[in-house]
């Protein structure tokens, strides 16, 4: 193994060097597109185009379903011992460690995210998942349902077959994980497409998976654009569940396309807009830093991101100049093969463009920009953007209604806790939500009130693979994590036998 570089010369001269592998992984092999064609993927960091990926489409799709398939009827994984599924997938998960340097490199050249936490969250967090659901593979346990005395009536779960997974670009490597690891425990055959942003960590977690000994056709994973390769895949009659991680107006697709294909089953992880709810008695200081990296951390292109603070009017102000603060000290904007860098490119220029347009709106509005709200960083070739709190904002205006998906948080005043937790509700989204409080009483009352998945008191973003991830509401239904993530993959068999 190589030495982990220490600079950012020395990055720059490992991603130089690189040659990352863009083909498609299908049946356990690499291939080119069927149409031959290629599409360039250009870095965030700097603009510049550093690897050619398969610009796959509705042919190779149909190869990779079939390879899938295949794998699946022949019985090759969903059959194996458990302590087979076990030892392959600890294993993949072990080689996942050991090519950490190569993969996370791949991540933060791919989407522009700071190389030190590519290294310390995305890498291992990706590990993790996949020995987590290794870890559970001869624990799955069936049931023997309480029947006549002559009868015995097994409840089994069973694979459903070919897992599509459809994921975005900000954590590709964990958002894979948490699809491919419940998938392949559960037995089934998955075809992976990731997003057009960020195709090549997917597609070298392929190879380790085969390395593993992952049967050929067990795990594809095809590149390519939405409408292109996802679309096919969603509509494809021989796919039995679309696990879509993405946008809400995507989300919504997946659904029309089930609809107008085979029923198959669809999970959907989609947008956010959480709010901090921030109580008269807060503690300023611990919300103020909670707030600041739960907004700036991947540059606010998380789908849980505390993007909304709704604090109470008397202490706004100071809280507003609290989170300013905690950014400048504490999660420094820059390059990210810089190591004092917190916060990295975002994903591409016309996000960039995007996330700008979204604070000019916000100031056509009515709102005030109290700390950033511009473009940094031009002279490399990036997309930054500063990190940014839009100020004296209400809860009708569009940066508090819409997904803005970068370093931006808006902040809204309330008087009376009813009218918080109004505030709070009043979007389309329930995907995670904070109350900071030290009022006990408040924080019961808060917690049931706020209609989220995930609901933190007095922190935010905590997590742990042991509990649900997912959303109510347009956030999506179906979960990510934990033990329940498994269940989507499989459906109920009733066996029933009588005897004499
Ligand atoms: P996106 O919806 O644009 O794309 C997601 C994936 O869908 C990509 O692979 C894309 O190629 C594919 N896709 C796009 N159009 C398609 C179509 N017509 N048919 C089939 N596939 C299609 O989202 P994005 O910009 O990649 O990611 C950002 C979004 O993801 C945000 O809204 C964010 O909140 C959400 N997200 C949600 C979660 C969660 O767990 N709830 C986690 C991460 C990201």
């Amino acid at each position: 193994m190589l030495d982990r570089p220490t600079t950012k010369a020395a990055w720059l001269e490992r991603a130089a060097a690189l040659e990352p592998e863009g083909r498609a992984f299908i049946d356990g092999a690499y291939v080119s597109a069927l149409s031959g064609k290629t599409f360039a993927k250009a870095s965030p960091i700097d603009g510049r185009v550093f690897a050619q990926v398969a610009d796959c489409d509705a042919a190779d799709i149909d190869r990779a379903v079939a390879a899938a398939r295949r794998s699946f009827a022949s019985g090759v994984w969903r059959d194996a011992d458990p302590q087979r599924k076990k030892q392959v997938l600890l294993r993949f998960a072990q080689l996942i460690r050991e090519h950490a340097d190569a993969i996370a490199l791949l991540e933060t050249l791919d989407v522009g995210k700071v190389i030190a936490n590519s290294i310390a969250v995305d890498v291992p967090f990706c590990a993790n998942c996949i020995q987590y659901y290794a870890e559970l593979a001869d624990k799955l346990y069936d049931e023997v349902a309480p029947v006549g005395s002559r009868d015995v009536a097994m409840v089994r779960k069973e694979p459903l077959g070919v897992v599509g997974a459809i994921v975005p670009w900000n954590y590709p490597l964990i958002i894979a994980a948490w699809k491919i690891g419940p998938a392949l425990v559960a037995g089934n055959s998955v075809v992976l497409k990731p997003a057009e942003q960020s195709p090549l960590g997917a597609l070298y977690l392929a190879k380790l998976a085969t390395e593993a000994g992952l049967p050929d056709g067990v795990l594809n994973v095809v590149p390519g654009f939405g409408e292109r390769a996802g679309k096919p895949l969603a509509l494809h009659p021989d796919v039995d569940i679309v696990t879509f991680t993405g946008s809400t107006e995507v989300g919504k697709l997946m659904m029309v396309y089930a609809g107008q294909s085979n029923m198959k089953r669809v999970s959907l992880e989609c947008g956010g807009k959480s709010p901090h709810v921030v109580m008269p008695d807060a503690d300023i200081a611990a919300a103020a830093e909670a707030i600041a990296w739960g907004i700036y951390y991947n540059q606010g292109e998380t789908c849980h991101a505390g993007s909304r603070v709704i604090v109470h009017e008397s202490i706004r102000a100071r809280l507003v100049a609290a989170i300013a603060d905690v950014q400048r000290k504490q999660i420094p904007l820059g390059h990210p093969f810089e190591a004092a860098s917190q916060l990295g490119a975002v994903v591409e220029k016309g996000h960039m463009e995007r996330v700008l347009r979204y604070i000019d709106i916000g100031v056509k509005e009515g709102a005030r920009i109290a700390h950033g709200g511009k473009r940094a960083l031009e002279d490399t070739g990036g997309y930054y953007v500063e990190p940014t709190i839009l100020d004296d904002v209400r809860n009708d205006m569009r940066v508090a209604q819409e997904e803005i998906f970068g370093p931006v948080v808006v902040v809204i005043s309330f008087t009376e806790e009813e009218e918080a937790i109004r505030l709070a509700n009043d979007t389309i989204y329930g995907l995670g939500a904070a109350v900071w409080t030290n009022d006990m009483n408040a924080a019961h009352r808060l917690t049931r009130a706020i209609r989220a998945g995930t609901v933190w008191v007095n922190t935010f973003d905590r997590s742990s693979l042991a509990t649900p991830f997912g959303g109510f509401k347009q956030s999506g239904f179906g979960r990510d994590r934990s033990p329940h993530a498994i269940d989507k993959y499989m459906d109920f068999k009733t066996i029933w036998t009588s005897y004499k």
